[in-house]
This record gives C-alpha cells, sequence and structure tokens, in this order.
C-alpha cells in the first residue's frame, strides 16, 4: 500500500535523479515553518529528520512582517529564491486574512514557482479506525488557476464578480500530470471530477482536455464523475475511487472530504509539483490558530509531506524509515495527538516517533 501511495517519486525530476542517500554532501533545502502552528510542527520534523540522520540542512525562511514589493506579499524574495536554488523545500501552513488585507502567500508561492500540480495522497491508517478501512486515493489539484485567479472587482455597488479562468494549457499540463502519476505509480484508474452541465465552458474544456491525455493512455482507465455525486460517492464508498483530477477550488475541497475519512487535517500530506522538477511538500491543514502555541498539533500531516520530499529526492530508506515510525507510533495507540483522541502534546508524540525509528 505504502508503494503503491507513494511509489517511487512524485514525477520525474532530473534534479532528483542526482542525489542518493548515500551522497556525503548534505542536501539543501528549504524550510517555511510559516504561521500558527507551523512553527511547531516545523520543529517536529527537524527533531525527527535529524534523529534518522536524513542528510538535509534546512535553509529557514520565515513569512515577513513588511509587503516585499517585488513579491507583493509578506513572502520575502530571497524566500522564492531558496527554493527555486535548491529545486526542494518543505512548507508549512501560512495564514491569510478573511475577505480582506494581503493577497495569499499560499497563492504568491503557487504563482511565482508555478507550482500547477498539488498532488494529496490520502490513506487509512492501519491500526487508526475510521469508519472505513479501504482509503487508498490520491487526489491531484490544479493549483494555478480557476476561481483562484484572483480576479475579482465591485461590478456596481452590491455586485460584485470573481472571474474563473480555465486554460488549455493549465489543464493539460495537470491532466497529463494525473495520468503519468497514475501509470508511474500502477493506479488504475483517473477520475475526472467536475460541474461541466452548468460550468460548461470552464468545466468543459477541463474536461476536453482529459479526454485528449486520456487517449494517451490506454491501460489506465477513465470516467468523469460531477463534483456533487462524487462527494456522495466518496462519503459513502471511498474505494470506488484511485486517481482523481481536479480544477482548483475542487481539489481545496474534496481534499478536505477525504482527509475527514481517515481521521481529520493532521494526516494528510501534499506535494506541490512545478515546472522543472520544484517540488514543495506542505499538509493538507492550514495554520490551525484555536490551537497554536498550545503544543498540541499533530504533526503528522507535515512529516508525512516530508516523506513525500524525501521520495522525491530519491532518499527511499530515510523515507520510509520514517514513514513506518510515525505510522507503527499511532497504530501502537499509546502516543496520540488530541485530533486522534489521545492526549499526547506535540513534542510527546515527536518523541514517540523519534523512539519508532
Ligand atoms: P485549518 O486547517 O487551519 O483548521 C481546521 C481545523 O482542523 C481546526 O479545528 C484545527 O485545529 C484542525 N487542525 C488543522 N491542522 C491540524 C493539526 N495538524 N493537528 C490538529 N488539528 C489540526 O483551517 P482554517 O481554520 O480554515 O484556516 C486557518 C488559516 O489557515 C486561515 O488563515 C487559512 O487561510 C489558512 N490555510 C492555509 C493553508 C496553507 O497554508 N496551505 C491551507 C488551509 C488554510
Amino acid at each position: 500500500l505504502l508503494r503503491r501511495t507513494f511509489g517511487s517519486r512524485i514525477l520525474a525530476n532530473p534534479r532528483a535523479f542526482s542525489f542518493s542517500s548515500a551522497a556525503s554532501t548534505p542536501i539543501r533545502a528549504t524550510l517555511f515553518p510559516g504561521d500558527g502552528i507551523g512553527p511547531e510542527i516545523a520543529e517536529s520534523v527537524k527533531q525527527i529528520f535529524q534523529a534518522a540522520d536524513v542528510p538535509i540542512e534546512w535553509e529557514e525562511h520565515y513569512v515577513g512582517t513588511e509587503i516585499d514589493p517585488r513579491t507583493q506579499s509578506f513572502l520575502t524574495w530571497e524566500s522564492l529564491e531558496s527554493v527555486r536554488q535548491n529545486g526542494v523545500g518543505l512548507k508549512g501552513p501560512m495564514a491569510t486574512p478573511i475577505g480582506k488585507g494581503h493577497r495569499s502567500l499560499n497563492l504568491t508561492l503557487r504563482k511565482e514557482l508555478n507550482l500547477y500540480a498539488n498532488v494529496r495522497p490520502c490513506y487509512s491508517l492501519p491500526g487508526y479506525k475510521t469508519r472505513y478501512d479501504n482509503v487508498n486515493l490520491i487526489t491531484i489539484r490544479e493549483n494555478t488557476e480557476g476561481e483562484y485567479s484572483g480576479l475579482e472587482h465591485q461590478v456596481v455597488r452590491g455586485v460584485v464578480e470573481s472571474l474563473k479562468i480555465i486554460t488549455r494549457q493549465a489543464s493539460l499540463r495537470v491532466a497529463e500530470y494525473a495520468f503519468h502519476y497514475a501509470k508511474a505509480h500502477g493506479r488504475e484508474r483517473v477520475s475526472a471530477i467536475h460541474k461541466a452541465n452548468i460550468m460548461q465552458k470552464t468545466d468543459g474544456l477541463f474536461l476536453k482536455c482529459c479526454r485528449e491525455v486520456a487517449e494517451k493512455y490506454p491501460e489506465i482507465t477513465y470516467e468523469e464523475v460531477v463534483i456533487d455525486n462524487c462527494c456522495m460517492m466518496l462519503v459513502k464508498n471511498p474505494a470506488l475511487f484511485d486517481v482523481l483530477v481536479m480544477p482548483n477550488l475542487y481539489g481545496d475541497i474534496i481534499s478536505d472530504l477525504c482527509a475527514g475519512l481517515v481521521g481529520g487535517l493532521g494526516l494528510t500530506p501534499s506535494c506541490n509539483i512545478g515546472e522543472g522538477g520544484i517540488a514543495l511538500a506542505e499538509a493538507v491543514h492550514g495554520s490551525a490558530p484555536d490551537i497554536a502555541g498550545k503544543n498540541l498539533a499533530n504533526p503528522t500531516a507535515l512529516l508525512l509531506s516530508g516523506v513525500t520530499m524525501l521520495r522525491h529526492l530519491n532518499l527511499h530508506d530515510k523515507a520510509e524509515q520514517i514513514q513506518k515510525a510515525i505510522l507503527n507510533t499511532i497504530a501502537e495507540g499509546k502516543y496520540r495527538t488530541a485530533d486522534l483522541g489521545g492526549s499526547s502534546k506535540t513534542t510527546e508524540f515527536t518523541k514517540a516517533i523519534i523512539d519508532h525509528l
């Protein structure tokens, strides 16, 4: 299951081939601890990676306190350059004000680094019981356009307009990524999720591109599922799905739904894939302001995101070792964070994982 889920690397990355676990010099990777619970869970990742002797040297960048005119956000130009130079990174959650204020730092990162696909594996954890024990799916979210294009304005007083942009180029690119991923990881089915019955032009174009790419992969079963029906099917029987590809906003929503199937946002990792082989891993969840600074956060989602980064770097032995330690700790049940029904603090859970390495 782990191999099918995280397989080899996320996608062919020419840079990744030059690294190996036997590398004598450490690999530089960017780390954004982020906001809210970010610094606490990033600390957990650093401690566990260090205990497992992972040959990574972190280059840490913090969200700034002033807008950098070059990025138009609190994210500095230097921090973006760091990801460009290193090619890999791990990102904590970044908070965005609701309905006002600065541009989303997540959007800035995705746009500036052209992180076009967001890959979100979601699977039942052995030994951690939810209503399902057979979830094993991957959502692949188009990451650069759709309703997230940030094109909103007031038409007249009391009327606002938000533009949903779908392009052939971005749709083909993410569809190609999804089919390539499915083939490379021995997966059998790709489902394109849409609302083309209503969004005939935008989702219609997205589907057209998926169909075009599907023709190049006759070994993969291709299907199209309307998003509302997809939600119902996921809740009723998640085993019906394998790889799901979808426009930006649907991916945002569906992946949280999927996290709920396996135990919540504390568990689900993701990796943003960019042009030129950039991989920026991050948890699916946000900055969790309700529990920030209380030593309550579950670091698993960020840790498993770190594991996807290690696989991207071809550091499979380390990835396997850390992933097993996390899953065994959770399965054993003695140390679990509050979101999983336990009473362990973030730091106690971290120590338990280190003891399982
Ligand atoms: P959230 O994901 O931060 O929290 C939702 C719920 O899940 C909360 O009850 C929280 O306590 C819980 N939760 C999340 N992660 C957890 C963890 N690791 N361990 C235990 N419990 C966890 O979503 P939200 O409250 O809607 O958003 C808060 C902020 O995060 C907002 O500013 C939003 O814009 C931002 N956000 C950022 C990202 C990102 O950086 N990629 C993603 C989503 C939301």
